[in-house]
């Protein structure tokens, strides 16, 4: 991977190409020059102004000329050097600076050579990045949020966090802040996530969030970020709410459940009971209710879920003496 600063990242700007000629292999045309003091005579082990030791020393081209200069520089209207270079015979030279490989300033710069290419391509080929099947489809589409609501308030220990999947994204840059312009030091999650969907459990009560998702792929970082989404969080917490006295056991069949296939869980009981059989959506909707009379011992119960999008759901039960949730993400 190779990343610069925005700043190098302009239309004028050379750093990147600069960069990802090491990414490729390029060293410096300098080589292994430093510190070269104008006009004094470089090393035995430096490139001659004749390019007789070119292929081993400097940067081992042939085609890209001497260059002690390990500095940022300047170069004059002829694209050259004016600090005066005398290699180890005292030939005169003054390196050029149309080289990306040099540390030449960018409006010196223009291509690589013929043989920095050549080798560049034979980098390529040997790693196997000449066979990419990146997808450069671009990303167009916005972010349409699902939960939580706007406005909404959620238990505080688990907010669930979903959005429809955007055609040509494989992956979100997900983020929670405590500003509504998002300023960095107030970030409370910040994920890359290869899924459309992320569940926080480090939220605080009583306090309002403000999210968004920002769609990418592989070669598409461009797209804007969605709207921002804003929540509160209550000062309830749904691990609070297990305490159902009836209740020893319960045990989940398949979580997570294909949707299509009913949920299916086994009850434990230690008293018959008259039990409110809930199934809630991530945004504190009930989506299927039922009354179910249980008797001591154990009862299968089932929902149906061929109605239902994915996400994350909530098992809920309540009788006269308490309330039970477990978790359940259908697919
Ligand atoms: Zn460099």
């Amino acid at each position: 991977m190779v990343v610069v600063g925005q700043g190098c990242w302009l239309p004028e700007g050379t750093t990147m190409m600069h960069e990802l000629g090491h990414f490729f292999t390029m060293p410096h045309t300098f080589g292994n020059a430093s510190s070269y003091e104008c006009g004094e005579n470089g090393l035995f082990n430096w490139e001659r102004a004749d390019g007789s030791n070119c292929a081993t020393s400097g940067d081992g081209f042939c085609d890209t000329g001497a260059d002690y200069l390990s500095g940022r520089w300047t170069c004059n209207s002829n694209g050259l050097s004016n600090c005066l270079h005398k290699d180890f015979d005292g030939e005169i030279f003054s390196p050029e600076g149309w080289n990306p490989m040099s540390y030449a300033n960018d409006d010196c710069v223009t291509v690589f050579s013929d043989e920095q290419t050549a080798a560049m391509k034979m980098d390529m080929d040997s790693r196997g990045l000449t066979n990419l099947t990146v997808s450069f489809d671009p990303i167009i589409e916005e972010v349409n949020k699902t939960a939580p609501l706007a406005g909404e308030t959620t238990p505080f220990d688990l907010v669930y966090f979903a959005w429809d999947a955007v055609p040509n994204a494989t992956g979100y840059i997900f983020e929670v802040n405590r500003t509504p312009i998002f300023v960095p030091t107030f970030r409370v999650e910040n994920e890359l996530l290869l899924t459309n969907d992320f569940t926080s459990y480090s939220l605080t009560p009583n306090t309002t969030y403000y999210w968004r998702v920002r769609p990418l792929n592989e070669a598409y970082t461009c797209a804007d970020w969605s709207d921002s989404g804003t929540f509160t969080t209550g000062d309830f917490a749904l691990s609070n709410e297990n305490i159902l006295e009836e209740l020893d056991a319960i045990i989940l069949n398949n979580n997570p459940n294909k949707i299509g296939e009913t949920i299916n869980f086994d009850l434990t009981v230690n008293q018959s009971t008259d039990l409110l059989v809930r199934l809630i959506s991530s945004d504190g909707k009930t989506v299927y209710e039922q009354n179910e009379k249980v008797n001591l011992g154990n009862q299968n119960i089932q929902i149906a879920t061929d109605y239902l999008a994915p996400g994350l759901y909530f098992i809920s039960l309540t009788s006269g003496k308490g309330q039970h949730q477990e978790k359940i993400i259908l697919f």
